[in-house]
């Protein structure tokens, strides 16, 4: 039985909202209450079918109610006794907030399929429940003069729609219609509206990759159940085999195709329409996920995208259009220029985008939503922390699955994805992003906070700063970050486990118990650091760490034992190993826990090489198995957790991949276990991309039962939550 706690913003107010939610609560068997505030509407409920609740909240809402945007928590009950409706609590201040683009409302959809309307099947149609936001706007206050509608002058009837109190279109400033709003047309065949939108459809049918423009960029779409068609753009956009999400007409075609939780189902329809992993069911093309039993899953967001779809009878590849590693493309004469040799077609229109924005990513882990990347649909909102900063704060995140914060008052306002921060164009982005923001919220920073890592490329543009600056260890702000989103006070006991950070001592840190505080941590325990044989190459190569594994285990007798890890490399090539892991050049020590997986993937022969940052880890998440309870040993040397036992374990149960890997993560999760009744910490914060693993998560809440465990559910637990408690850092009681 779980508290489920759903802020909501929207029109949700004298729609019959709340007695619409004193019913539903009563069918599901919940209690709690639902109660109006200044910014909508708070419902707590608990019982056991909070999920299905959610699900039917969204399905099932008054028809003039439009939830605009949801935050969900899930939380311990606190024992209600009945569900009532609440009195309403005074009229709060009113926060000035951009908005994030919002799903294209059922009330447009509605117009769009009716063929009386005068936006008939127009691609453009919006209204003040709906549409674009955050990627139009280019100076607040939020008015048609300060966003890129700016050149499209209303005709007429829009007019009227616009200054009427009583339309849908009262001020809605992205208003458009056929007469005077943006439209569609094909590059390079220069058809235009309607003929465009044949063509383009026309073009997925027979099996070709059409660029489609979007809200915060280009995609690049074709047929997901034509296996050649898949095949042809991953060779096109040189992609070997990092999964494509998914594009479906609807909930029920997602079906045909996935096994889907509740919460999964509230997830896909909720207003932010974010990609939602979940666990396939096979039909897809085999060149969408290779590999993989997960899938990425959304549904349509923009009118143009349910045109598109509504006329097919398959679902489309969805992928974002760009040169692998570089920012997704989102101006027009850009589109044409990149990404002409990876389509057949371009469909263009001239409603520039302001800003980019990724589609956001999400997935179910130890039974809640964790945001694996927060984006479209969620970003700019803010984080609201339990308290007021004492200055202002520019946090400028990692380097991987960037993201950066400003902060003041009591909020982080986290950018949209920015992606991976390690070349000119990147770099280049971030810099721009970072200037936008300022510029934007009109915001000077008392204070920059970055990564310790010293070749972080924003940790060396922060550095060229003329602002006062503080440097925060990774692993440090991934717990802070974690404590802020769930509003924590005192001490925590942080787990964080991740692919790496740069540690205070110069080594590279991953597999850290960390006693923190909002000013401060102690490592407590860690996992012994081992070699990582040729630096970064070991990160795209596991079969270099499980080497490092074999020669710390056995000695030089390790190059002849007959394992997959040894057996991918020439005799050449494990001589020239052998002395970078005897003379220590270029060998790094790490405690990651995720190189550990890595290594483990490694020795059971699952993958020697990767093609994409965490592809080892999501192809062993598969392999759990549920059923499998017993354990490997470990040893714990002073604050060292020794992995050598463990790792042997593994060795002997190699014939089973599935056991071995079960039986791994469950003695990782007896590892927090024993760490945390050795510091007896009340309070437990998991963090770092370790804890995106749902087995290796559901398995460490199962052993800390006696403990109170948060996890993320407003911010990756990934590096692209850092900024968050990097922001927190800087804004509370450092030292300047
Ligand atoms: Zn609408
Ligand atoms: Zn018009
Ligand atoms: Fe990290």
């Amino acid at each position: 039985m779980r508290r489920l706690r759903i802020e909501l913003k929207g029109v949700v107010q004298g729609v019959g909202f709340r007695p619409f939610v004193f019913r539903l609560a009563k069918e599901c068997n919940l209690r709690g209450y639902v109660i109006n505030d200044s910014a909508g509407v708070l419902i707590e409920v608990e019982g056991d079918k909070t999920e299905e609740f959610l699900r039917r909240l969204h399905q099932e809402k008054p028809p003039l109610a439009r939830i605009l945007f949801q935050s969900v928590e899930f939380l311990p009950p606190v024992g209600y006794q009945d569900f009532e409706i609440r009195e309403s609590q005074e009229e709060g201040k009113k926060e000035v907030l951009i908005l994030p683009d919002i799903a294209v409302c059922e009330d447009c959809l509605k117009e769009m399929q009716d063929p009386e309307d005068r936006r008939y099947r127009y691609p453009f149609i919006n209204c003040t429940n709906c549409g674009p936001r955050f990627t139009i706007i280019e100076t607040l206050p939020y008015d048609r003069p300060n966003t890129v509608m700016k050149v499209f002058r209303m005709c007429p009837e829009c007019e009227r729609e616009y200054e009427d109190p009583s339309d849908r279109r009262f001020h809605a400033q992205p208003i458009a219609c056929p007469m005077c709003g943006p439209k569609v047309f094909l590059h390079p065949t220069g058809e235009e509206g309607e003929e465009a939108l044949r063509k383009t459809i026309q073009a997925l049918k027979n099996g070709r990759i059409v660029a489609v423009k979007g809200i915060g960029g280009f995609h690049l779409m074709c047929d997901a159940l034509n296996e050649e068609t898949v095949a042809e753009l991953r060779r096109r956009k040189r992609r070997q085999e990092k999964p494509f999400a998914v594009m479906f007409k609807s909930l029920e075609q997602v079906e045909q195709y996935a096994e889907l939780t509740e919460l999964e189902k509230a997830l896909i329809i909720s207003p932010e329409r974010p990609i939602v992993l979940v666990k396939g069911k096979g039909g897809l093309a085999p060149s969408v996920a290779p590999g993989l039993k997960r899938i990425g899953v959304f549904l349509p967001y923009s009118p143009l995208h349910y045109l598109i779809l509504s006329s097919l009878d398959f679902p489309v590849v969805a992928t974002s259009g760009n040169l692998s590693d570089e920012p997704i493309v989102k101006d027009n004469d850009e589109a044409v220029e990149k990404l002409s040799e990876f389509s057949d077609l371009i469909l263009l229109h001239n409603r520039d985008i302001k800003r980019r924005c990724d589609d956001s990513v999400v997935k179910v882990v130890g039974d809640v939503a964790l945001p694996i990347r927060r984006s479209r649909g969620i970003a700019p909102l803010p984080i609201v922390l339990p308290f007021k900063l004492k200055r202002k704060v520019l946090a400028v995140g990692g380097m991987l699955k960037n993201t950066f914060a400003i902060a003041f008052d009591d909020k982080v306002i986290l950018s949209q994805h920015i992606g991976d921060v390690e070349n000119l164009s990147t770099l280049e982005v971030f810099e721009e992003s970072v200037k936008d923001f300022m510029e934007l919220y009109e915001f000077e920073p008392d204070v920059v906070v970055y990564d310790l890592h010293p070749r972080y490329e924003t940790t060396r543009w922060a550095l060229s700063l003329d602002y006062p600056k503080v440097g925060i260890q990774h692993h440090f702000s991934h717990i802070l970050s974690c404590m802020a989103e769930n509003a924590l006070g005192g001490q925590v006991l942080g787990i964080a486990w991740d692919g790496t950070g740069y540690g205070t001592d110069g080594t590279l840190w991953g597999g850290e118990f960390l006693s923190c505080d909002y000013t401060s941590f102690e490592r407590l325990f860690h996992f012994k650091p081992f070699k990582l044989l040729g630096g970064e190459k070991a990160v795209k190569e596991p079969a270099r760490v499980a080497l490092s594994l074999l020669l710390e285990l056995y000695g030089e007798s390790a190059l002849s034992l007959d394992l997959p890890s040894v057996k991918h490399f020439s005799q050449k090539e494990l001589e020239l190993l052998l002395r970078a892991y005897s003379s220590n050049l270029n060998a790094p020590l790490s405690s990651s826990v995720g190189r550990l997986f890595d290594g483990v993937a490694s020795l059971l022969g699952v993958k020697q090489k990767i093609n994409y940052e965490g592809q080892s880890a999501m192809m062993l998440e598969d392999m759990y198995d549920y059923s499998v309870k017993d354990t490997y040993p470990f040893e714990v040397k002073g604050s060292f957790i020794d992995w050598a036992p463990t790792v042997e374990g593994i060795l002997r149960d190699r014939e089973n991949p599935s056991l071995a890997l079960s039986r791994f993560i469950n003695t990782l999760a007896k590892v927090c276990r024993y760490v945390a009744k050795e510091v007896d910490i009340p309070k437990v914060c998991l963090s770092g991309g370790v804890m995106q693993n749902d087995p290796l998560v559901c398995k460490i809440k199962e052993e800390l039962k006696s403990f109170e465990v948060y996890t993320h559910q407003k911010v990756p637990a990934n590096d692209g939550g850092l900024s968050l408690g990097q922001a927190v850092y800087g804004g509370v009681d450092v030292k300047l």
